[in-house]
């Protein structure tokens, strides 16, 4: 895999040493996360709105209801910018304002594309899903004609994408280091709790198995 060309927008200016245009990591960071934030402005408001993704190759896939004011907005081929972030760690430090978080983090300029073509839309659903669990998809009913139809989908490609990831302790003054008060990392990691299966399963004999996604 090779490197992204860092354009005039993913420039990372401040903290440049944690940026990286890596493709590999920006698709690792992505196929780990599940939210994404896209933003983006109409008529002057900027939103920021949660959503769940799925990433193909060099695009990622958004979804939601045909009626839904965000989806039909960024189908005009509004400029969206889409963030993803994961949390490693808690980063506390001897001083107030030097506390910190780690992260590894995507930022992503790009133009939404309506996905119309039936079999797109199809495959795009199955990344969607997919992500959420791998292989679910072909464990499951798939979206019949109404369901496609009430379904918007759309396509970000990641050609002009950042990363920037920060590891490590906190970053004190030597001038605290003597402080006598606990400084270092909390590593946070996010952890499947028991599946806990619905009222259905087991009426007809399917047995509960460990669901989760990646082994992670
Ligand atoms: C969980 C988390 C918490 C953070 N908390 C803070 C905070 O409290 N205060 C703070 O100032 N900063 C925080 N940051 C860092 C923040 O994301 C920015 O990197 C930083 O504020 C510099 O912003 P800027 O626009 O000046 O950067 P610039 O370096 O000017 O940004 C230029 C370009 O670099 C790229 N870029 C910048 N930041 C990121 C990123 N995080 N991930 C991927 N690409 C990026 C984008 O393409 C951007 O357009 C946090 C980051 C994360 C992930």
């Amino acid at each position: 895999m090779s490197e992204l060309a860092a354009t005039e927008r993913t420039k990372v200016r401040r903290h440049p040493e944690r940026g990286t245009y890596d493709q590999e990591q920006i698709y690792s960071i992505l196929d780990e996360a599940y939210v994404c934030h896209v933003g983006f402005a109409d008529h002057g408001q900027p939103y920021v709105i949660p959503m769940a993704y799925g990433r193909s190759e060099n695009r990622i896939f958004i979804h939601g209801s045909a009626i839904s004011r965000l989806l039909t907005s960024l189908s005009a081929g509004i400029p969206v910018c889409v963030t993803v972030t994961i949390v490693d760690g808690l980063v506390l430090a001897r001083s107030a304002f030097r506390h910190s978080l780690n992260y590894r983090s995507v930022v992503v300029f790009g133009e939404a594309t309506l996905v119309t073509d039936p079999a797109e839309k199809m495959e795009a659903m199955r990344v969607l899903t997919d992500h959420i669990v791998p292989g679910r998809w072909e464990e499951v009913r798939q979206p019949n004609e109404p369901e496609l139809q009430k379904t918007t989908v759309l396509s970000i490609r990641l050609d002009e994408a950042s990363a920037k990831i920060r590891t490590g302790p906190p970053l004190d003054l030597d001038s605290d280091l003597s402080r006598q008060i606990w400084a270092g990392v909390i590593p946070l990691t996010m952890e499947p709790g028991e599946p806990k299966p619905d009222s259905h399963v087991g009426l007809d004999k399917i047995a509960t198995r460990q669901i989760w996604r990646r082994g992670l």
